[in-house]
Formats: C-alpha cells, structure tokens, sequence
C-alpha cells in the first residue's frame, strides 16, 4: 500500500474518521442498551439504561448536527473496540446464573461502554478546539456531560445496590 492509497492524510481526515468511529459505536450503544434494559433486575439499574437510551438517541442526533457543520454526510466506520467491549458483555452475562450478579457486571460492563466514549468525546473536543471548530466542540462537550454522568450514576447504583451481591 503506497502513501497516498491510505485515506488518512491529515489531521482533517483522521478528526472525521473519529467521528464516524464514535458515530458507530453509539448505534452499537443503542442496540447493546436495549438488550441491558432486559436483562437487568434492579429497578434502578434498568433505569439508569432507559434514561441512557433516550440519550443516546440525543448523542445520535448531535453527532449528525456535527457532521452537517462540516458539510459531511452521517457515516459510521467499523469500530472494532466497542464491538469487542459489547461482546465481552455478551459472553459473560451469558456465564452468569445469578441475577443480582448479572446486574452487577451489566454495570461494570456499561461503565467500560462509558469509558470508551469518555476518551473519543474528549479527543474529538480537544480536535475541534485546536481546529477552531467552536461549535462542534460545544455540541461534544454536551454529549461528553451526559457520559460522565451515566458513568458516576452506575457508579453509586453499583455502590449502592449491587455489589454486595452474593
Ligand atoms: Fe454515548
Ligand atoms: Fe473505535
Ligand atoms: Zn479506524
Ligand atoms: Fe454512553
């Protein structure tokens, strides 16, 4: 493969491949949370999950207004790390008889999922920032929020609820 046959050249490019990188995943997110809503027990587990989805839906639509700012069409790439962190869940939670167990690594298991966004929101807005891409890194920024708290709510229902399962 020759140079110029690699479609990454730029910082330009490899800011959009980011962002069809995370685009992605969230759809990857927003099909694993459904399965999560089923499979957790603890009423405050599934809906911490249903509170997600819905804004997982939101952080859909923002990643669509930011490409629109760059005059991009929506377009995800493979992203082969979420993938992996999903089927991880998948397999375990498979392994697992107990439900108050289950609902413990489904926790665990979604906070890997938050942590993963956490590090390409906060790449993608400190990107926009040096690209002077103002309100790209804005919209992000509302969307990174939303991560940290999913991330610190499982945290305390974690604390809380779950982790004293047998
Ligand atoms: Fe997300
Ligand atoms: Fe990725
Ligand atoms: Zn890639
Ligand atoms: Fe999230």
């Amino acid at each position: 493969m020759g140079l110029f046959s690699k479609d990454i050249q730029t910082m330009d490019d490899l800011y959009l491949h980011t962002l069809e990188d995370i685009y992605y995943a969230e759809q990857q997110i927003e099909k694993a949370l459904h399965k999560m809503i089923d499979k957790a027990s603890d009423g405050a587990l599934k809906e911490a999950f249903e509170k997600h989805l819905q804004e997982t839906k939101d952080q859909l639509q923002r990643l669509e207004d930011v490409f629109s700012i760059l005059d991009k069409k929506p377009k995800g790439v493979n992203c082969p790390a979420i993938d992996g962190i999903i089927k991880e869940a998948d397999e375990l939670s498979k392994e697992i008889g107990d439900e108050k167990v289950l609902d413990a690594a489904l926790a665990a298991a979604a906070q890997a999922v938050e942590h993963y966004e956490m590090a390409r929101y906060g790449t993608l807005i400190a990107w926009s920032q040096e690209m002077g891409r103002t309100e790209c890194a804005d919209i992000l920024k509302r969307t990174l929020a939303e991560e940290e708290a999913a991330d610190k709510k499982l945290t305390q229902i974690a604390e809380k609820r779950l982790n004293k399962a047998p």
